[in-house]
């Protein structure tokens, strides 16, 4: 049978099936054979040992879409980053590492700005228009009031999605939200998964709809940016894009060089200050670290 591994933890695979079931599954010695280590958001092949105690084992991993590193996961759709528009006020530095983060990995990132109630019309307009203007989806939203919900089912629908955020933003508050709809299918799972909660925090896998899947990430505020040269960094904003290659010096970096149309860009009101500020900073960071 086929399914996906939810969450894996002490040595157990939990694999939601396709039957609806949730089998607590073993790993063989084959993976470690290949090297190859499951990972939750993985799909793979199961042989169920015993129906009435859920048991299983798995047999195969099927093949990846893609996997990152931090949080360790497989199969990735799309990220959902989720920030407050106010209480607490958004963090755009934290924002936009991740955001450079997905796109070096690859995986479209869609921006959710909570609390939406709580901010006039204007504040959400202004934060949700910066963002739009770089090529992202922005869904303005309110666990309060349920504003922009209808929105993000439609984005999350058929997919898997890592779902991220600092904490006290509404990350919580907005899942339960998206798993009511479905609570009579995850009962039975938000029971199995509470087994393990107290333990250290992993990626978990929460299916809230057929084909739909969330996945969490703990520890968010403490990314950081490896493995990138700073000078791909500017590949990862992605509008700089349009500007690329059009500045006097090849290779333009788009800080101190003459005759940058980024620069230009940015006087004229067409790249947000905000975002060219962060571009600054993670990159004055990824030189700092290459010292070392
Ligand atoms: P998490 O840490 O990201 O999971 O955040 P929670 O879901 O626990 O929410 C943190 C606090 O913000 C709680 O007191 C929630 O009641 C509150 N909260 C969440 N969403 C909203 C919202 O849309 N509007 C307002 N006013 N408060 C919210
Ligand atoms: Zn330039």
């Amino acid at each position: 049978m086929k399914g996906k591994i939810i969450k894996g933890i002490a040595g157990f695979y939990y694999v939601h099936a396709e039957n609806g079931s949730i089998y607590a599954c073993r790993a063989k010695g084959i993976f470690r054979k290949d090297n190859q280590k499951p990972l939750v958001g993985d799909n793979a092949e199961i042989t169920v040992l015993d129906e009435k105690d859920k048991e299983g084992s798995l047999t195969e991993i099927l093949p990846r879409k893609n996997s990152l590193i931090r949080p360790a996961v497989a199969n990735v759709d799309q990220a959902f980053v989720i920030f407050a528009m106010e209480d607490p006020a958004p963090n755009f530095l934290l924002l936009d590492r991740f955001l450079v983060m997905m796109e070096q990995a690859g995986i479209p990132a869609v921006i959710c700005f909570n609390k939406q109630d709580l901010a006039g019309g204007d504040e959400s307009g202004r934060l949700a228009g910066v963002y739009r203007d770089c090529g992202y989806q922005v869904i303005c939203a309110s666990a309060r009031d349920g504003s922009g919900l209808e929105e993000i089912r439609d984005t999350l629908k058929g997919k898997t999605t890592v779902v991220a955020g600092p904490s006290g933003v509404g990350k919580s508050s907005l899942t339960n939200l998206l798993q009511d709809q479905v609570q009579m299918e995850t009962g039975e799972i938000s029971r199995k998964l509470k087994r393990g909660r107290h333990t250290t925090r992993h990626s978990q896998v929460i299916p809230v709809g057929e084909n739909t899947y969330l996945m969490d990430t703990p520890g968010f505020s403490s990314l950081y940016i490896s493995d990138m040269e700073p000078d791909e960094l500017k590949g990862y904003f992605r509008e700089f894009g349009k500007y690329e290659g059009k500045c006097r010096f090849p290779g333009c970096s788009h800080i101190h060089e003459p005759d940058c149309e980024v620069k230009k860009a940015l006087e004229a009101g067409e790249i947000s200050r905000l975002r060219y500020d962060d571009y600054l900073a993670l990159y004055d960071e990824l030189k700092e670290k290459r010292r070392y």
